[in-house]
């Protein structure tokens, strides 16, 4: 199941039913019915029209109403079986689990995971699976099915009553009600190499082939697939690509993994590129670049090196999830551990129950940034939080700090990125109007980590150099004075009528945005959740509807600039 399941409700009644499912599938979204549910994820107005877009998509669907509503919404789409989606139907307590569509796409297993969540017993229907507790066309994760179509005759030969032998192992076929013999008629055949089926076999391939990387070359994919093509070993076999700890930020290696979808791990730089519970390999291609091991099973591979840790430093925009990237809700629906401010993680949303967070105060950044450090060092995925843009005053420098000072190899090993987000100067900036639209700074006023001497420098030559400013971090409990002393430093170089934005708590329920002039500037008008943006001599407001303002610096500056139409 690739994409994120829907759940729909239609009544307030079934929002915690459909929580408790939506617990048991990451990134599942809870879709409520407009005006009647509160609190779900996302709202429809037509549950037909929703259902049906939805199952186009090819997400799966867990309806918590009739499976008659379900039956009449998608039956003018069911012609294509292999295309369909898992789709359920619950009932509102959770009582009835029935898998309606998707045999091919897991429903059952779906089935089998919503109703133990709720201690009942699945509507489990396809007789090839009741019969023998597993469905042949829906193998684990770790084997491919190789010839689906021989599927269907298959099971009805074992339901009407033929023997099957095992080739090779498999603990899938082992645990189930096979009726297992070593001289039955039908054979399933488990192996890494490409066999043609012979009439009454099923194939599967077990991901058991681990390609280790000796030498990283340009051309990896088509190399492996040719030493795989002469060897007559199958692709959907291989399981993961193995490679010395001192390749670990190699490209030829990092696009190998990404054209062949491969989970990619490391091995201590002495190491071997072989699975360690293989003594000794099935199978060992020697090629000079690239060792190709067949383990016994793919359960020997699951301990095999550990995955490169990541640790992603991300801005979360200022508030609204509206405003946060793509590629941002990308790190924190993969992320296993995340560190942030308190505050911050709590705007990040809901996480799930396997996401270990470590929240701590906004000051002990440089603690955050190691520990960070050493929980991706030990092949975690980790995120860390800022709001706005994780480089504007936030953690993403802290994080830097920490690397430069370290000579520790495996935090140098680390895949470290860092996700932009929008600040709160442009944020604020686009509430107003366009106040940054000509040269700006953006200053913080927090003499924690710099001199007061420094700021006002800064301010003083800012100011003379006519530049729009952003003030972040204004005032704090602690430094209650220095944003009159900042005031007094503009009034004496800017003229009073200067326009003034006091932008507080944008993109969070309690956003207000004020228009105001530097003579009207006061620091009890200012709080730590105010971004403060001061205009340059050619910032101008207007007024727009509804009794408000607009804001802005035009594009030009100087006489000669000045378009000759323009007042
Ligand atoms: N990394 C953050 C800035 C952190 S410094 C960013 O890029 O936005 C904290 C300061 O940012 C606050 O004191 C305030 O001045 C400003 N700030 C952050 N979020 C804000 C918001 N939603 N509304 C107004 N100001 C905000």
């Amino acid at each position: 199941m690739t994409l994120a399941p829907a759940i729909l409700i239609l009544g307030q009644a079934s929002l915690e039913t459909a929580k408790t499912i939506a617990g048991l599938y990451q990134r599942a979204e809870i879709w409520g019915l407009e005006g009647r549910v509160q609190g779900a994820d996302k709202t429809y107005s037509h549950f037909g029209d929703t259902l049906r877009a939805l199952y186009q998509e090819g997400r799966p669907l867990i309806a918590l109403c009739a499976s008659g509503i379900i039956i009449r919404a998608l039956a003018p789409l069911l012609s294509n079986k292999q295309a369909e989606p898992p789709v359920l139907s619950i009932a509102e307590d959770g009582s009835a689990v029935v898998p309606l569509l998707g045999g091919l796409t897991g429903v059952n297993d779906m089935a089998k995971t919503i109703a133990k969540a709720f201690d009942v017993k699945p509507a489990i229907t396809t007789s090839g699976e009741l019969r023998f507790g597993i469905n042949l066309l829906h193998p684990p994760v770790d084997m491919v099915l190789a010839n689906p179509d021989a599927a269907k005759k298959f099971t009805s030969d074992l339901l009407a009553g033929a023997a099957l032998r095992l080739i090779g192992q498999s603990q899938w076929i082992k645990r189930s009600k096979l009726p297992l013999h070593d001289d039955g008629d039908l054979t399933i055949r488990i192996t890494p190499e490409i066999t043609s089926p012979s009439d009454n076999e099923l194939i599967y391939h077990p991901r058991t082939i681990v390609i280790g990387i000796e030498k990283p070359c340009a051309d990896l994919y088509d190399h492996v697939a040719k030493i795989l093509a002469n060897a007559g070993l199958a692709a959907p076999s291989l399981a993961l690509i193995l490679a010395h700890e001192h390749d670990c930020n190699n490209d030829d290696i990092r696009r190998f993994a990404a054209q062949s979808g491969l989970p990619l791990r490391f091995v201590e730089t002495e190491g071997a590129l072989t699975p360690h519970s293989v003594d000794e390999p099935v199978k060992l291609i020697e090629e000079t670049q690239v060792t190709i091991a067949i383990a016994d099973t793919p359960q020997d591979i699951v301990l095999c090196g550990r995955p490169r840790g990541r640790l992603s430093v991300i801005g979360l925009g200022p508030g609204d999830k509206q405003f946060t990237t793509p590629a941002v809700l990308a790190e924190l629906a993969q992320a296993q551990d995340l560190l942030g401010y308190e505050t911050y993680i709590k705007m990040a949303g809901t996480l799930r129950d396997d996401q270990r967070i470590y929240a701590t105060d906004n000051r002990e950044e440089m603690q955050r940034a190691r520990h960070a450090f050493e929980l991706a060092a030990s092949g975690r995925s980790v995120v860390m939080v800022s709001s706005g843009d994780p480089g504007v005053f936030a953690m993403a420098t802290a994080v830097m700090e920490a690397l430069d000072q370290s000579d520790n190899p495996s935090w140098h090993a680390v895949d470290l990125v860092i996700q932009p987000g929008i600040s709160a100067a442009m944020s604020a900036a686009s509430k107003a109007g366009a106040p940054l639209g000509h040269d700006f700074c953006i200053i913080s006023l927090s003499d924690n980590l710099k001199p007061w001497s420094v700021i006002e420098n800064r301010i003083h030559h800012a100011a003379l150099a006519d530049m729009v400013m952003a003030f972040y971090n204004p005032v704090s409990k602690a430094r209650p004075h220095q944003l009159g002393q900042a005031i007094e430093k503009l009034r004496q170089l800017r003229t009073p009528e200067t326009p003034v934005i006091l932008a507080r708590d944008i993109g969070r329920p309690a956003e207000s945005l004020r228009h105001i002039t530097l003579s009207e500037l006061h620091s009890d008008m200012v709080d730590m959740r105010t971004v403060v943006l001061v205009g340059s001599s050619l910032t101008r407001t207007f007024d727009r509807a509804m009794g408000q303002k607009w804001t802005y610096t035009p594009r030009w500056y100087g006489d000669e600039h000045r378009p000759k139409d323009f007042k």
